[in-house]
């Protein structure tokens, strides 16, 4: 198979043939025809998980499921499946006993199998999820990581009918962020930095684009505040600003990787009982939701599309910042 492999790290993805792998009990093979690629997918290439290459990342695939190891009865041969970042836990512990496996210490991922920049990979079944009929794996995609994240991030905020959303950074994550609260009815306010996206984001749903910078807390503050923030930046800078524009009660869900610790506003946080919050992949629900979403059209990602073959120059795209929502690998060009 062919495969982008991480050699060694801060170096160039190299396109290898590699031996197919075979899949053990528990375990698919899946062709994959799609595999999106992660700002976190920066992170591994500069060695900051704790990996030894050569490694193949990609934690965002779709594709056909072409063999079934032992025991594997939910599957067939032929479903259409994407996998999630937390594809099986120990099954015993206390995160894994109360549905929560992404808790689990031992947890297995893309980085115990290998991940969807590859012709074929390995996945446990248990870390498949059927796609919804008619839609299409690079649109489908996005939806195993940053969808899936934005989604249980809508989620655990608990918006309540009425309230205001904000989305704070509008890239691969946010954009769905904010197609996932406008489908929900939520009126919802885009921040970004760049104003060249206003339009794009107006057409996505957002009732009022603010253009923020690195203050983005006074331009939603003008605005009249919001009850829900989702935050997706990695400045923490601009997470502790936005706090500042929390409406009382109101809650910052955190899901970008900060580039320092977040430094809210004590008394903002005490005097109106504002919550700073995290979030995550949670839920399987919420990777449905998001799923059914796409599939009904209202939700869209916004993606770009490459040939497998370019992996290693997609990763340079996104590390100058040139990617505007998602780029997505395509298998079969
Ligand atoms: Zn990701
Ligand atoms: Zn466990």
């Amino acid at each position: 198979m062919r495969a982008a492999v991480i050699a060694r790290f801060d170096q160039p993805w190299e396109l290898q043939q590699l031996p197919d792998p075979r899949p053990q009990p528990g375990q698919v093979l899946i062709r994959v025809r799609a595999s999106g690629m992660c700002g976190t997918d920066l992170h591994v290439h500069h060695g900051l998980f704790p990996l030894q290459p050569p490694i193949v990342a990609g934690h965002e695939p779709v594709g056909d499921v072409v063999e079934l190891g032992a025991g594997v009865t939910r599957l067939r041969v032929g479903d259409r499946v994407g996998v999630h970042w937390h594809q099986q836990g120990c099954g015993r512990c206390a995160a894994c006993q109360s549905g929560r496996e992404g808790g689990c210490a031992e947890a297995q991922t893309w980085m115990h199998l290998g991940g969807g920049n590859s012709e074929l990979m390995l996945a446990w079944a248990s870390g498949c999820t059927l796609l919804p009929d008619g839609l299409d794996a690079a649109t489908a995609a996005p939806i195993f990581c940053a969808g899936y994240t934005v989604m249980s991030g809508l989620r655990n905020a608990d918006p309540r009918p009425g309230e205001r959303v904000a989305v704070l950074g509008l890239g691969g994550l946010g954009h769905l962020a904010l197609q996932f609260s406008h489908a929900l009815g939520l009126a919802t306010f885009a921040i970004t930095g760049q104003a060249g996206k206003a339009a794009e984001l107006r057409a996505m749903g957002a009732d009022e684009v603010l253009i923020g910078g690195d203050d983005p807390g006074r331009a939603l503050a003008a605005a009249g505040g919001a009850d829900v923030i989702l935050s997706t930046t990695n400045s923490a800078r601009q997470v502790a600003s936005a706090f500042r524009a929390l409406r009382p009660g109101g809650r910052l869900v955190n899901m970008g990787v900060t580039d320092s610790p977040i430094a809210v506003d004590v008394m903002a946080l005490m005097m109106g009982q504002r919550q700073l919050r995290g979030s995550s992949q949670d839920e399987r629900s919420d990777l449905y939701e998001a799923l059914q979403l796409v599939a009904a059209g209202k939700v869209r990602p916004a993606i770009e599309t490459y040939p497998l073959a370019q992996a290693n120059a997609v990763r340079e795209r996104l590390a100058a910042g040139k990617v505007r929502y998602r780029a997505v690998l395509l298998h079969d060009r």
